[in-house]
């Protein structure tokens, strides 16, 4: 067990401290220039087979990672100060698994100062409605989801969008027709 003493000395780590965030809650800032390639932080955790792996994302746990055929990882426990680190659908750092299955935080790109360090959550295209985003990046889609699947949800929201266009249209040309008929 962790005792308060113990997490607070992991509120920073030689590259990242951990404080309040404009995107949501608490967030991961860089404390340096840092270069791309670096490894930020180890994303750690429990462990789990893919059964329970299962039964944690049926029940809403947004932090496990796919490891290999056999296992997952359970990243919400309290000793992972990486699962503080937000989504952003433009982000400066990336998750990297190494030959044993450990999953690290590595700089995507040169990281300022000050910046906020983000990594892509890489869900499911299935859920994308059930996690708007708010990255505030200039390509932010509006859901978290992975890169892959960015395009297509950009031309479903199109496709929404111009079917809310017509449809705010339409109910312009009904009211326009009713008043004429008065
Ligand atoms: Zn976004």
């Amino acid at each position: 067990m962790q005792d308060s003493n113990d997490q607070a000395s992991h509120s920073t780590n030689r590259w990242i401290e951990f404080r309040p965030s404009g995107i949501h809650g608490m967030g991961g800032f860089a404390r340096a220039k840092i270069r791309k390639g670096t490894r930020l932080i180890e994303y750690v955790g429990r462990r789990m087979s893919k059964q329970e792996s299962l039964a944690e994302c049926e029940a809403g746990n947004t932090f496990v990672f796919t490891l290999n055929d056999r296992e997952d990882l359970d990243g919400s426990v309290s000793w992972n100060w990486a699962r503080f680190l937000n989504h952003s659908c433009a982000p400066n750092a990336e998750a990297e698994q190494d030959e044993e299955d450990r999953v690290f935080i590595v700089a995507a790109r040169t990281i300022r100062p000050g910046e906020e360090i983000t990594f892509n959550y890489g869900y499911d295209f299935s859920e994308y409605q059930d996690n708007p985003c708010a990255c505030g990046a200039a390509a932010c889609i509006g859901f978290i989801t992975a890169e892959e699947f960015h395009a297509k949800v950009r031309r479903i929201l199109a496709v929404e969008a111009r079917a809310r266009a017509k449809a705010a249209a339409d109910r312009a040309r009904v009211r326009a027709a009713s008043r004429r008929k008065k």
